[in-house]
């Protein structure tokens, strides 16, 4: 049921009620009491277009907002292990600091997740030539679909009601020869908040011609509720091979073992504790930014990371069907941006995992293919899941 209510100040919030189906155990009533929908507006681009901010609160009193703009994740609050509610991850307070000078916080990335080495690819013996927006190692590359991705775009939003979640579906086509890659992709990404206060978010794309497409989350979470840096979240990743990359951060096609180097995390261990390693890999990234190979069969859902912050006793789980995750320290967090509530982010203050395929897989003949063909459904699922030890 969508009830509407105007707001004095003229903002137009539409409250769902959740829930009509729900059965009469208590349980679930409280769950219809508390589990809602709230749509407001959160500033307009420099070209006109009017940007709403979905409020998601599931029955456990977990709250997430997102916006249309990039459908950013703007803020998560989850509860630490005494219960006290914190925001997360990092962002901004308000719309034109994401415009101006966003490094990805809580995006959509898309169309391709990661780099692709030197903006070139080819289909089916065709060329096509991506910008380059990004040279790490002083090595040009194409970085999370270019110039205007995902990240930048303005989604069409509608609400999505559930017995046990609450959500938001977004929708966008990207147009054939956007940022350089071919068929007109139609795609849909839907944010739910679920009463196992998990952030599920899943994927479909459809294309009218064979092109690559890797869509991925791009939150830095930082599980202390942003107070300090993230080097002591104890991180587990479910992996015993990631990919090494050459100084551009391109994948050399190599999937190597992390047994006995500290790309090692099949048992958990401090993020900070070997960040400043010699070891080649880490210097090329200036900290963690590589994609670990998934202990997986297949595309069935897997473990494939769990973050726990020991100070607040939160914890998040990944789950995906995808065959890779980017682990990315937040190495070029500088302090030189100044986020929510004025809080400044300095150095390796939040972390990604980014579910995906493979970096550079259109180039890279051995690793699981990311072209998408007429006729062919795209679709992912990834799962964040809260609690606490
Ligand atoms: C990449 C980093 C990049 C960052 C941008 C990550 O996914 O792996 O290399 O700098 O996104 O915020």
């Amino acid at each position: 049921m969508l009830t509407r209510k105007l707001r004095l100040v003229g903002i137009v919030v539409i409250m769902v009620a959740v829930g009509t189906m729900l059965s009469s155990c208590t349980e679930e009533k409280e769950a219809k009491k508390k589990m809602d929908i709230e749509v407001k507006q959160f500033g307009t681009t420099p070209d006109g277009q009017k940007i709403q901010l979905y409020t998601l609160r599931n029955s456990k009193g977990l709250k997430a907002e997102i916006m249309t703009y990039g459908g950013i994740l703007v803020s998560l609050q989850v509860p630490d292990s005494q219960g006290n509610m914190g925001d997360i991850v990092l962002g901004y307070d308000n719309l034109d600091d994401y415009i101006k000078n966003n490094p990805y916080f809580g995006c959509i990335v898309g169309r391709y997740g990661n780099r692709i080495a030197k903006g070139k690819f080819s289909i089916d013996g065709k060329q096509y030539s991506l910008a380059t927006n990004n040279d790490p190692g002083g090595i040009a590359c194409h970085l999370h679909g270019g110039i205007k991705g995902f990240d930048k775009v303005v989604w069409k939003a509608e609400p999505v009601e559930q017995k046990d979640a609450v959500g938001v579906k977004l929708s966008y086509l990207s147009k054939d020869g956007e940022e350089g890659y071919p068929g007109n992709l139609n795609c849909t990404v839907t944010y739910s908040l679920t009463n196992n206060n998990e952030l599920k978010i899943e994927y479909l794309a459809t294309t009218d011609k064979p092109t690559a497409v890797n869509l991925t989350h791009h939150s830095y979470f930082n599980l202390t509720g942003c107070e300090r840096d993230i080097l002591d979240h104890q991180l587990m990743l479910n992996a015993d091979k990631f990919t090494p990359t050459d100084a551009g951060l391109i994948p050399t096609g190599e999937l190597r073992s992390v047994k006995d180097t500290v790309m090692d995390f099949t048992q958990p261990a401090a993020i900070g504790a070997r960040i400043n390693s010699d070891y080649e890999q880490i210097k090329f990234g200036g900290g963690y930014d590589h994609n670990w190979v998934l202990n997986k069969q297949g595309d069935e859902m897997t473990l494939a990371a769990e973050v726990y912050e020991p100070t607040t006793g939160r914890v998040v789980e990944v789950h995906t069907n995808e065959p890779g995750i980017q682990f990315y320290s937040g190495n070029f967090l500088d302090g030189t941006i100044t986020g929510k509530a004025g809080k400044v982010y300095n150095h390796r203050y939040g972390f990604c995992l980014e579910a995906q395929h493979y970096p550079d897989s259109p180039n890279q003949p051995n690793f699981p293919s990311t072209v998408l063909r007429p006729g062919q459904k795209y679709e992912t699922t990834t799962i964040y899941r809260f609690s606490t030890k």
